[in-house]
């Protein structure tokens, strides 16, 4: 018998949990896996109301009520954590079929054989492995990266372990292990595990939230909204990052600086809806003439950069051409017609020393060469003087 006390905190916790999380799910619907988990703190209220009916109710239905309540709050959380990290979802006739059979066992246990410790017993290993299966599921990715995911895993990984241990506590208690103090001991610490558990799992679940609205800042932040390509801003900030990275490596590192060909006559004979498609067009094909590291970003207008790292100017150039002849041959379909779009490519290789905008301002100029001897071709950037300060006369004294 759990102290009602104990149990008593447990629901008033669970109360304000549930409101906690239905808020966090009402304001972030879009975030997979908050119903599912707002739903399952609910059926760990209802855990803890039927704790406190015990001696009111009868006994079957509270034995049922209970089972299928702290069954259906781990399989709601596992769910939740599937749905959050993207994993399909497990068809719903295990969920029946699981629920269905723990039903008929603690029926049988309590009319036909009664029998509390068994029907205890397996409640504890199904609920556990349940806890398990979401430290399992959410336990992905770097700990850097996803702190709140490891918080979850590791509350919801020792919740489950110990309720698989806990059979086995309670069975050294009952062999006489135990005096009386004692047992009353271990039913506190298994109340307060439970709570000390359940509430860090939903601080996880509300910084599992957050990371996912701060993604998505981030995301909006640095991306343009018309193509989805990293804007100037980000695409700069990327460019200096990438540029120390090659430096202190001594590794190569180039660039593609391009811009469209009579973009306006796009936007002129066919509108600027057509226009704003035809951006997109180019992104994507863009994007399948570049490799996983490459960096591809909208500086403005129908002017993109995109940073090869690790590539020399060679290899720039190959893929420079291989962009080039890719949206020449394959033009921007609109019903029947087909608009031929092209563009000027700059590229250059980074020198050492070279700052990003000294590097960009190359490729600019190698871009308008491109644009000078006729467009729809590529131009290598001249190599600039080296730095200012390495070359410079000594100074006068
Ligand atoms: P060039 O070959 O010399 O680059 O000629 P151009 O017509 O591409 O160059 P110009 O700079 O004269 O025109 C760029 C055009 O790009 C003008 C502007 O209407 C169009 N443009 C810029 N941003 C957008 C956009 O977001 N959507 C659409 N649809 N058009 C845009
Ligand atoms: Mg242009
Ligand atoms: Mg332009």
């Amino acid at each position: 018998m759990h102290s009602p006390t104990l149990v008593a905190i447990a629901a008033i916790l669970m109360v304000v949990m549930t409101l906690m999380l239905a808020a966090a799910w009402r304001f972030n619907p879009r975030i997979a896996g908050l119903g599912a988990w707002t739903l399952s703190y609910f059926f760990g209220l209802l855990v803890c109301v039927n704790l406190l009916l015990r001696a009111v109710a009868p006994e079957l239905l509270l034995v049922l009520l209970a089972q299928l309540s702290a069954y259906l709050m781990a399989w709601l959380n596992w769910a939740g954590t599937r749905a959050y990290v993207g994993a399909a979802p497990v068809p719903r006739r295990y969920g029946v079929l699981g629920a269905s059979l723990l039903l008929a066992t603690a029926a049988w246990f309590t009319v036909v054989q009664p029998e509390q410790t068994t029907r205890f017993t397996l409640m504890s290993l199904v609920v556990g492995t349940l806890f398990l299966l979401c430290a399992r599921t959410i336990a992905q990715g770097r700990l850097q990266d996803h702190p709140a995911r490891y918080l979850y895993a590791l509350a919801s990984g020792g919740h489950g372990l110990f309720l698989l241990l806990r059979p086995w506590l309670f069975r050294v208690g009952n062999h006489g292990l135990f005096d009386a103090q004692h047992a009353i001991a271990v039913s506190h610490l298994v109340v307060v595990e439970s709570i000390v558990a359940i509430v860090l799992m939903a601080f996880g679940i509300v910084m599992l939230a957050n990371e996912q609205v701060t993604l998505e800042l981030r995301r909006i932040a640095d991306r343009d909204p018309l193509t989805g390509v990293f804007n100037r801003r980000a695409f700069l900030a990327l460019l200096d990052k990438g540029s120390h990275y090659a430096e202190r490596m001594a590794f190569p590192l180039s660039v593609l600086l391009v811009d469209l060909d009579h973009f306006k006559k796009v936007n002129d004979s066919w509108g600027h809806q057509l226009g704003d498609r035809a951006l997109r067009h180019f992104v994507t094909v863009a994007q399948a003439c570049l490799r996983d590291g490459d960096v591809i970003g909208r500086l403005g207008g129908e002017e993109f950069a995109i940073f090869l790292p690790n590539a020399r100017l060679a290899q720039a150039e190959a893929i420079a051409s291989r962009l080039r002849g890719a949206l020449e041959m394959q033009p921007l379909r609109h019903g029947e017609a087909a608009i031929a779009l092209t563009a000027s490519i700059g590229v250059a290789q980074r020198q050492p020393q070279e700052a990003p905008q000294a590097l960009l301002h190359r490729a600019d100029e190698a871009m308008y060469l491109a644009k000078h001897k006729g467009r729809n071709r590529i131009e290598l950037a001249a190599s600039s003087p080296p730095p200012a300060d390495s070359t410079a006369a000594p100074a006068l004294p």
